[in-house]
């Protein structure tokens, strides 16, 4: 944890206009970037299977990882997020970081959370019964989570979703409920999130203890990361809804492609 607190993100200063004095906060060190998928390097969709990265962003995101150590951090399963960034070199973090893999085939799951996997297979089916009536829901199954998606459903059953829900998730110590833009995640109820995740890929990617990083992001799960990753520097896109812990921000992700640029470029000079 560091001292950071919390601002409203209209308060947050602009990554792109006070580019040299965020460059001057990395001091001597090439600092490590992580990068969130959804509403960061993909826009959001309608429907949550439909995202994808333009090739100009996968682009941008390979000539960047070329300069600096990445990972890409997300709450997608990881098969699902590797295949969509199809940058095959890169770290990846998927299920918030429950499951990670790496170039050379480095790999690792979460142990405690292997022990969990037959409640999922247990509430899936339960669950799916039990919302049946509700059109509009749609199930994402990944590994170490169940995510249920709301985005389509009409405003007035939105609460039943989440009833249903918060009754099925309680019956179940080992599992939780965390709430994302119009989903409800289920997950193992481990303290795990996306900042332990980055903390442990520092290790991974850098031979510098505490190395200074970047983590670009646009959800609540990415507030773990701005408030938990020690010497690191937070940048938020667009607003969540919520206060943050991000130092910085860029409005959208046409601003996260020229944050790219500009960081290629301070690498180059
Ligand atoms: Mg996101």
């Amino acid at each position: 944890m560091n001292d950071k607190k919390e601002r409203d993100p209209s308060q947050l200063p602009s990554a792109l206009n006070n580019f040299s004095e965020l460059t001057s906060r990395f001091g001597d060190s090439l600092p490590l970037i992580f990068l969130d998928f959804d509403g960061t390097l993909a826009p959001i969709v309608e429907h949550h299977a439909d995202a994808a990265i333009t090739s100009e962003m996968r682009e941008l995101v390979k000539k960047l990882s070329q300069k600096f150590p990445l990972a890409v951090v997300s709450g997608r399963g990881l098969a699902d997020v590797s295949r969509k960034m199809n940058l095959p070199e890169l770290y990846y973090a998927g299920s918030h970081g429950f499951e990670i893999s790496g170039p050379n085939n480095f790999s690792k799951d979460h142990q405690d959370a292997e022990k969990v996997l037959p409640i999922f297979e247990e509430i899936e089916p339960m669950l799916k019964d039990r919302l049946e009536g509700i059109s509009g829901v749609e199930f994402e199954r990944k590994k170490f989570t169940l995510a249920v998606h709301y985005r389509k459903v009409r405003g007035q059953e939105e609460n039943e979703v989440h009833k249903i829900v918060l009754d099925t998730v309680k019956r179940y110590p080992e599992i939780t409920k965390a709430e994302g833009k119009k989903v409800i995640e289920i997950r193992p109820s481990i303290d795990w999130h996306k900042g332990k995740a980055v903390e442990f890929l520092k290790t991974e990617l850098s031979r510098e203890n505490n190395a200074f990083s970047i983590y670009v992001g646009d959800d609540v799960t990415d507030e773990d990361a701005f408030k938990y990753v020690k010497n690191n520097l937070g940048i938020l896109v667009g607003e969540h809804g919520i206060k943050t812990y991000a130092d910085y921000k860029v409005e959208d992700i046409d601003e996260v492609k020229l944050l790219f640029e500009k960081l290629l470029k301070w690498r180059n000079e």
